[in-house]
């Protein structure tokens, strides 16, 4: 298959790491179908309309990624489109910060759905394209919250504890069809999700002084790790969980 015609699904992508992600791939030659949740229409035809602006391919696929009737909508369009995809970027995810003392259940529900489920669900969408090519790249955007964590998200940490503890069996189950999975997990990354934390200076440079290069990440500092995981140079790398948090959990 040449570099010309591959072709990847980014979820969440009309800003943050998601976008950076999808524009990334966009500059590798991939077609990109971009994905997020419809309220975010608007912000997502200017994504595409920059990916256009590279000489790429950009389908808007709206979906919430919770919902096992969009989600697979989502696939049955992007078939149709684009007639194969080599490789997903599961990197829709959400945070509702809080305590386990006063959690709400729905706040415990809501982030499970979002980034677990959401996760298996675009993953199963996908399998049967991926399984008939006899090749596939499934990366899945992860946290080192999922591993380390911080008070207030104990709910947002499962989530991603279970994202990774997913990706490591699907690994097993699709690697006889050609097919790889794996995480990244960002470190502190400075998006719209970052800021709940970011916006108060001295968690800033709390932050800052825990992590070995002295900085807060860009979105595009995760995009790096995904485009390797999804290409043929990780041919040989699947079941695996990679930081990208500028050395803050050293494993
Ligand atoms: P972000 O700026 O909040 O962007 C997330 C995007 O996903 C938003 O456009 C959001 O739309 C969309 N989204 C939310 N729910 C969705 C759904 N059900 N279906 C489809 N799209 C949905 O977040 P980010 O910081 O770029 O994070 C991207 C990923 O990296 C997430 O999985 C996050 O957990 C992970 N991560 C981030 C950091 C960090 O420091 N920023 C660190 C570790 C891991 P709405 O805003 O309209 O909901």
């Amino acid at each position: 298959m040449s570099e010309a015609t591959r072709t990847v699904l980014v979820t969440g992508a009309s800003r943050g790491i998601g976008k950076a992600i999808a524009v990334g791939m966009a500059k590798r030659g991939y077609d990109v179908a971009i994905n997020d949740i419809a309220r975010q229409k608007d912000v997502l035809a200017e994504v595409a309309s920059e990916i256009e602006g590279l000489g790429r391919k950009a389908l808007t696929v709206l979906a919430d990624v919770s919902s096992k009737t969009e989600v697979e909508a989502m696939a049955a369009e992007i078939k149709a489109a684009f007639g194969h995809l080599d490789a997903v970027v599961n990197n829709a995810g959400i945070l509702i910060a809080g305590e386990v003392d006063g959690l709400k259940e729905e706040y415990w529900d809501s982030v499970m759905d979002v980034n677990a489920k959401g996760t298996f669900l675009v993953v199963q969408s996908v399998l049967p394209m991926m399984k008939a090519a006899k090749y596939g790249r499934i990366v899945n955007i992860a946290s080192i919250g999922g591993k380390h964590g911080a008070p207030e998200q104990a709910h947002y940490s499962a989530s991603k504890a279970a994202v990774m503890g997913f990706t490591r069996v699907l690994a097993q189950e699709v690697g006889v069809d050609g097919i790889t999975a794996n995480c990244v997990c960002p470190g502190i990354i400075m998006t719209d999700m970052g800021r709940v934390n970011l916006d108060d200076p001295a968690i800033r440079k709390m932050w800052q002084d825990k992590t070995a290069l002295r900085r807060i990440g860009d979105p595009e500092d995760v995009v790096g790790a995904v485009a390797f995981l999804a290409s043929d140079d990780a041919a040989f790398v699947t079941g695996q969980t990679l930081n990208v948090d500028g050395g803050i959990v050293l494993s």
